[in-house]
């Protein structure tokens, strides 16, 4: 695989563009496989018109990702690519099927507050990953506290924040993985850690058994400051098995930025579940991120490798997907006024100014798709 790092002098930093060559690219996308290739041809000519700008050296659609320090994902974890031939020929990938295509998501501990219910953000997740993978359903199950999993939790030594146990958490979801489920996936509010020699995990998954479970509690702005109200509370004792040191815990304030962060990490973690890699192709939502700024600066899209994967494995149609994505951040799948919605609460609007940016980028793609 070539890959040419070039240092480039942008705005007053200097970063590592990792920029690779139109046939890399077009290969990662299209294959050198006869029986790929014809698969590839099977595609609207619209669609083949928008997938062909991952190898178009002067798109404005798809930007080759920049590493901006040693600490980014890809000098601290190397790893191997994956291009779209490897994805469709991994014999150990899960697809959905008739009998199991639903994504469950198991929301565990508090969420919202007091301007945005819980009951909102989570359907905001959802008619967002409904759009993302689209012609699949997601159903949030009903919310559980802390204490139904039984798992460990403690105090973490750096932060000072509570933390909860993700391995504990992932053999509660295993008992709880409906019948009918492609998946399920746990959120919480609250920061976790995978073992008691760790600091934190963002998130967990365990891909062979279709579960995960994510944090987002480090995407919130006042994590790392000491008056971060999701610390043991003072006078409170922390002994194993009493799970009221986590009554009336605190909940993030459901911000744009917050909605944005959470649905990019959902649909990346999700995305893994799938079978895709981290992408090391072009700017894309699959990206490994190391820290909460270098996620901030990944794209909520796929690139078209990623969207090729995702297509195979799902069939829909482009065009139709990205409308969908419009469609949420327009207002629907439960904004203000959703006819399609069984809630019968009003609702909070949905918390979409984040969004605008990438609302402007898939008219681009819709355009080119559409000419
Ligand atoms: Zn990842
Ligand atoms: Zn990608």
């Amino acid at each position: 695989m070539e890959v040419t790092l070039r240092r480039e002098q942008e705005t007053k930093e200097e970063m590592q563009v990792i920029r690779h060559s139109e046939q890399a690219l077009k290969t990662a996308l299209i294959s050198k496989n006869g029986q790929l290739i014809k698969l590839y041809e099977k595609l609207s000519q619209g669609e083949r018109r928008l997938l062909n700008e991952a190898f178009r050296p002067d798109s404005v659609l798809f930007q080759p990702i920049s590493v901006h320090s040693e600490s980014d994902w890809i000098p601290s974890h190397p790893e191997p690519t994956q291009d779209f031939e490897q994805f469709y020929q991994n014999p150990y990938r899960s697809t959905p099927s008739a009998k199991r295509s639903i994504i469950y998501v198991q929301p565990i501990g508090s969420f919202g507050d007091s301007r945005v219910t819980a009951e909102d953000y989570l359907h905001w997740l959802k008619s967002y990953c409904e759009a993302f993978y689209y012609g699949l359903a997601v159903k949030i199950l009903q919310p559980i506290p802390v204490s139904s999993t039984s798992c460990a939790f403690r105090v973490n030594e750096h932060t000072h924040n509570l933390q909860i146990h993700a391995e504990d958490l992932l053999k509660f979801l295993k008992q709880m993985k409906p019948k009918d489920a492609f998946c399920i996936v746990g959120l919480t509010m609250i920061d976790l850690y995978p073992k008691e020699s760790w600091n934190f995990v963002f998130g967990q998954a365990s891909l062979t058994e279709g579960m995960g479970i994510f944090s987002f509690a480090r995407y919130d702005s006042d994590f790392y400051s000491r008056n971060y109200k999701g610390r043991l509370k003072p006078g409170k004792k922390l002994t194993a098995g009493d799970y009221s040191v986590f009554d009336g815990y605190y909940t993030p304030p459901v911000t744009s930025t917050l909605l944005l962060r959470s649905c990019k990490t959902l649909t990346h973690e999700l995305g893994h579940i799938f079978g895709l890699r981290h992408c090391q192709w072009l700017q894309c939502v699959m990206q490994g991120s190391n820290h909460l700024e270098e996620s901030d600066r990944r794209p909520p899209e796929l690139c078209p490798i990623c969207l090729r994967k995702l297509h195979c494995a799902l069939g829909f149609n482009i065009a139709e997907r990205y409308k969908a994505l419009l469609h949420w951040i327009d207002g629907g799948g439960c904004g203000v006024e959703d006819p399609g919605c069984s809630h019968k609460t009003r609702h909070s609007p949905k918390a979409v100014e984040d969004f605008k940016e990438h609302r402007g980028w898939i008219l681009k793609c819709l355009d080119l798709l559409q000419q």
